[in-house]
């Protein structure tokens, strides 16, 4: 890139990969450069899978390959393959590398996704004295403010009123001002399980061949990262995400055409060896902005009228993305920095080291079926549904009494589709209830039954999700009794909570102590008691 004179340098990050993003609004190719970097801090500042890494960075070259194609002049920082001469770890020391040579008169950028870099990409402009000129982003379908002055209103955030509020906003799905099928949510029809037979034979999504880009990408980071999450379970090698926006509308027209009809009744079910099911795997083309939320509800909206997708699997659908997304989007940027710390449950354990090996400290595989297959198939793929996510792995950190921040630290590491401001309300709120309530009404916890119910993992696994203590009881089961004596004071009057913790009232002391007692051998064997 040659010095001559930059008028603005155009800041994309690696989740910002929209063509149509505003800071190309009026940019001019003559006077403008794109300027884009890979450093290493990026996958180290939490242990980063091999998958997360290779996705971002083969995605980046990509965009930046596409933008030169159109005639911009780009300024890339490629990950040298040697960490010995990198000099380079962090985006504030590429930026500040890049404004040191370039000079331009001002930086223009959508401003980034993660409070962590908004701070510190903005100090690093400051300090070079360089203005930044914030432009609106445009992929999401409701704005940071707007959700603000909404969440500003009222006394308690639940995701079903602000639903309501953006399908009604925004037409979708509806005829007039009635949703259509009369109810805004078929909810109680997303609750199918498969019968013994399991779910018999789906065809594989879509996946993509790497090419040569992504080739180069994965071998950069088998030299740079081979310790990383993934390494050992030979992740890379099945590397196939969608990488362009051709790609994820590939990706994108597979799942319509292919498995849309079973995403309402089975979103929450799973299977052994059955990583995908209905699900669309679109997460990480939407958290990269390769494919815009618009286009997929539409997908959806339009599956439903052609008769390609059953109402309550369209509605399941795009409540998830209408919904769910823009709603941890919203509440992140309405409460960080504090939110990142809240513990309102005081969990003090450390994680167990299996989350992140897959196997015991012995070397053994975990007894547990269920984590054994969430976990396996999350270090294999970078990838588990959200049932898996949420009543699996993030279950037993819950009840186990893990801190919260530890389990945010594992989700951001290893799945592909992790980005903080999605991932941290996800964990914190949803799946630790260490908000206290702000996200969700009560903590999602149940017994290994909910597996049992929803799963054929119990029928494979030592353990028996009926039995609460002895040789035989299910980790999930014993924990779960442990949760709700634990923190009966806090539950057992609250109304959206008594229901459940009145089943105590029939317990005697006597078995009480035996299951806390069964409940702290567990932990032991387990290696817990250490803040990590
Ligand atoms: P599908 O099941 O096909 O759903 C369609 C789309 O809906 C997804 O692609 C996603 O964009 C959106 N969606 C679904 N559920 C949620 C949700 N709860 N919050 C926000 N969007 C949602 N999602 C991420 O994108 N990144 C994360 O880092 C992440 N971390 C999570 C951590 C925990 C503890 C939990 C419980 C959920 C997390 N999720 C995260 C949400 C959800 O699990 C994933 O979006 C989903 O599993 C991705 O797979 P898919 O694309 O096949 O989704
Ligand atoms: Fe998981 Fe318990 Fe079922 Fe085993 S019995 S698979 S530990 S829920």
């Amino acid at each position: 890139m040659s010095d001559e004179s930059v008028r603005q340098l155009l800041v994309i990050l690696g989740d910002q990969l929209n063509p149509d993003s505003a800071v190309f609004d009026d940019a001019d190719p003559t006077r403008d450069v794109v300027w884009m970097a890979e450093v290493a801090g990026e996958a180290t500042h939490v242990w980063t899978h091999q998958t997360r890494i290779a996705l971002f960075l083969s995605a980046m070259r990509h965009f930046a390959a596409e933008r030169r194609a159109a005639g911009w002049r780009v300024d890339y920082r490629e990950l040298p393959e040697d960490a010995e001469g990198d000099r380079i770890t962090g985006l504030d020391q590429a930026l500040a590398e890049a404004i040191e040579r370039l000079r331009p008169e001002r930086l223009v950028w959508v401003p980034p996704g993660e409070y962590r870099l908004v701070q510190s990409l903005t100090s690093t402009a400051e300090a070079a004295g360089v203005t930044v000129e914030d432009r609106p982003d445009r992929h999401y379908l409701v704005d940071t403010e707007a959700f603000a002055r909404w969440a500003g209103r009222r006394k308690s955030l639940r995701l079903e009123h602000f639903y309501r509020e953006q399908r009604r906003r925004l037409g979708i799905l509806m005829d007039g001002d009635e949703p259509l099928g009369g109810q805004f949510n078929f909810d109680a029809d997303n609750r199918g399980r498969f019968d013994a037979r399991g779910p018999g034979w789906l065809p594989a999504p879509r996946g993509f061949e790497p090419d040569r880009i992504t080739r180069e990408v994965i071998a950069v980071v088998e030299k740079r990262f081979p310790d990383h999450p993934g390494g050992a379970h030979r992740a890379l090698a099945r590397f196939d995400w969608p990488v362009t926006p051709g790609q994820a509308a590939e990706a994108l027209a597979d799942f319509i055409e292919q498995r849309a009809t079973g995403f309402g009744a089975y979103q929450d079910a799973m299977w052994t060896d059955q990583p995908w099911l209905y699900h669309s795997r679109l997460s990480t083309a939407l958290n990269l902005k390769l494919i815009d939320p618009r286009t997929v509800i539409e997908a959806a909206e339009e599956a439903y009228h052609d008769g390609r997708m059953p109402l309550a699997a369209a509605e399941g659908f795009i409540r998830q993305i209408l919904g769910w997304r823009e709603f941890v989007r919203g509440l992140y940027w309405w409460t960080m920095p504090d939110y990142a710390q809240g513990n309102a449950l005081e969990a003090t354990d450390a994680l167990p080291g299996f989350y992140w090996t897959g196997r015991m400290d012995d070397g053994e595989a975990i007894p547990m079926t269920c984590l054994d297959q969430t976990i396996d198939q999350t270090l294999s793929l970078g990838y588990a549904h959200h049932i898996q996510r949420l009543m699996v792995t993030g279950l037993f950190a819950q009840l186990l009494g893990v801190r919260p921040q530890a389990v945010h630290e594992w989700y951001l590491a290893v799945y592909a589709d992790a980005v903080e401001w999605v991932e941290l309300p996800n964990v914190i709120g949803m799946s630790q209830y260490a908000d206290g309530g702000v996200m969700g009404s009560k903590p999602y916890v149940a017994s290994g039954r909910y597996i049992q119910r929803m799963s054929n993992y119990c029928s494979q696994c030592r353990f028996d999700p009926g039995q609460t203590t002895g040789e035989t009881a299910c980790p999930f089961t014993t924990l779960y009794w442990d949760f709700l004596f634990r923190h009966r004071e806090r539950f057992a009057k609250h109304p959206r909570t008594a229901l459940q913790w009145k089943h105590l009232e029939r317990i005697e002391p006597a078995r009480e102590r035996e299951i806390r007692v069964a409940a702290d051998r567990l932990r032991q064997r387990l290696g817990q008691g250490a803040t990590d």
